[in-house]
């Protein structure tokens, strides 16, 4: 019999902590989760989850214009945004439970609280003033939104917020280049308000492909949220009828009812007794871990976001799944981190898988590049002026795809497909082998015959 009160103490029941508990607890050690919010985690229950039922509540807007072009007379609709956010709530409510059931059913504890580390051994839980030990130690407590210190940052919403609102502001500025920003700027517009995408760098979407940057810009643009790039936000001012008068720098100042900061996340360890346990900690202020999710501590583990490798679910998840195999299933497991395909769910969405153009560039070995811009089928019809653009990125010597980068309808569908394929090494020849399917936007990935040249550089 352990001397420890359990075998595995999870602190934090999000995508990773949910289900590297569940696991263990079904390889048959004693388990407990600590939850100080509600169980499912950031995704579940203010992430991916409530995030994609606002964005398929934002695109209703255009998908009413665009059946005119097919012969629908819609009576100009109306929006109740009350109405999505219970129905959203309700969702989350029926999630939550299945992740609650889940755990139960695999027989681990679920404790309501915050949990905080006091030394290898032992966590110390906040409410209920009590300590419990146990042998293994899993740090599961993801990330949180990181905002700048400005004056009058009081007055800003994060996304934790951006689910809850009590009404829909008329305008709002969106501050951030990142995933989240771009996808929140496609809900509010798409919901008919006032939206500014406001961000301090050259171009939104670092990281990604440079041209599906430029792209996702400009079309967004063409929606009509004023996107504004290399603008900061200094201050923020509340006037007495509750505008929000922001002092943006060589941008001057805008007036707006909101103001959402997505700029960034920050590792949820301050105030976790890392340093009592003697955990390393990263400069984000993240876990550092070994290629098995394994702290400095022997016995002490951590995954997903709180170790800041790739801040996406399905990763958590597969780190939290390697972690109970190798710990609780002597089957020792690391997570392959190389080739992790993302959907952005912008409007247009964005799917990509591998590397970008500039990525393998810097590799230094001859590149191949294909790529197609064109009018989705849809858009003949319905009018809207609106651009696909699908590109592959090849080794020139090898023939092996590196890197597929889709924006337009479907195109995060597209990637989870798309990256079977690179996982499998496919190479050109073998995606120019396999035969399109006719009319689909997709069929471009596997017609797309002419390399592409970039346009002499003019003489100086
Ligand atoms: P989390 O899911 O964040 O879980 C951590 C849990 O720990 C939380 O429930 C927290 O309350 C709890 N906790 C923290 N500290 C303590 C403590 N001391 N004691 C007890 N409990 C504690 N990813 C995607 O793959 N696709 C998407 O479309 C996507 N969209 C997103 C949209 C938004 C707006 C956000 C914010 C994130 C999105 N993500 C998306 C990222 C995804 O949500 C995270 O990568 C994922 O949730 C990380 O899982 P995790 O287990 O590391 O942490």
């Amino acid at each position: 019999m352990s001397k420890y009160d359990y075998d595995l103490f999870t602190i934090g029941a999000g995508s990773g902590g949910t289900r590297a508990s569940r696991m263990a607890a079904n390889y048959g050690a004693r388990v407990a989760v600590a939850e100080e919010y509600r169980v499912g985690g950031t995704c579940v229950i203010r992430g991916c989850v409530p995030k994609k039922l606002f964005v398929y509540a934002s695109q209703f807007s255009e998908a009413f214009e665009d059946a005119a072009g097919f012969g629908w007379q819609v009576p100009k609709p109306t929006f109740s945004w009350g109405a999505l956010v219970a129905n959203k709530d309700k969702e989350i409510a029926r999630l939550n439970g299945l992740y609650i059931k889940g755990l139960k059913s695999a027989g681990a504890d679920i404790i309501q609280d915050r949990a905080v580390l006091t030394d290898a051994h032992t966590v110390h839980l906040v409410n209920q003033n009590r300590d419990v030990t146990a042998e293994t130690i899993l740090i599961a407590t993801g990330a949180w939104p990181a905002m700048p210190e400005i004056p009058g940052i009081e007055h800003a919403i994060t996304s934790n917020e951006a689910f809850h609102l009590d009404a829909l502001p008329r305008r709002i500025a969106v501050v951030g280049g990142g995933y989240i920003a771009v996808e929140f700027a496609g809900i509010f517009n798409g919901l008919g308000v006032e939206t500014a995408l406001l961000y301090r760098g050259p171009e939104i979407l670092r990281g990604f492909d440079d041209d599906i940057r430029a792209m996702l810009h400009a079309e967004i643009a063409k929606k009509g949220v004023d996107v504004r790039t290399e603008c900061n936000v200094t201050a923020i001012e509340k006037k007495p009828d509750g505008t929000l008068a922001l002092t943006l720098g060589k941008d001057g100042a805008m007036e707006v009812d909101a103001i959402m900061y997505a700029t960034g996340r920050a590792p949820n360890t301050q105030n976790l007794g890392l340093d009592a346990a003697g955990i390393k900690t990263g400069p984000k202020g993240e876990v550092v871990v070994d290629a098995y999710s394994r702290t400095n501590v022997d016995n002490i583990y951590a995954v997903g976001d709180v170790t800041d490798r790739v801040n996406l679910t399905p990763v958590a998840i597969r780190e939290g799944i390697a972690f109970a195999e190798t710990v609780f299933n002597h089957n020792p497991r690391a997570v392959d981190h190389s080739l992790i395909p993302t959907a952005v769910f912008s409007q247009p969405e964005i799917g990509t898988v591998g590397l970008t153009e500039a990525q393998a560039r810097e590799r230094g070995d001859g590149i191949d590049i294909y790529k197609t811009a064109f009018r989705p089928m849809i858009a003949t019809l319905s009018g809207r002026d609106e651009k696909m653009l699908m590109k592959l990125i090849v080794d020139a010597k090898t023939d092996k795809v590196l890197g597929a980068h889709m924006l337009g309808h479907g195109a995060g569908e597209l990637a989870q497909t798309v990256g079977i394929a690179l996982q499998m090494g496919a190479t050109k020849a073998q995606f120019d082998a396999t035969i399109a399917i006719h009319p689909t936007a997709a069929e471009e990935l596997v017609t797309l015959r002419e390399k592409y040249t970039p346009p002499a550089k003019a003489a100086e």
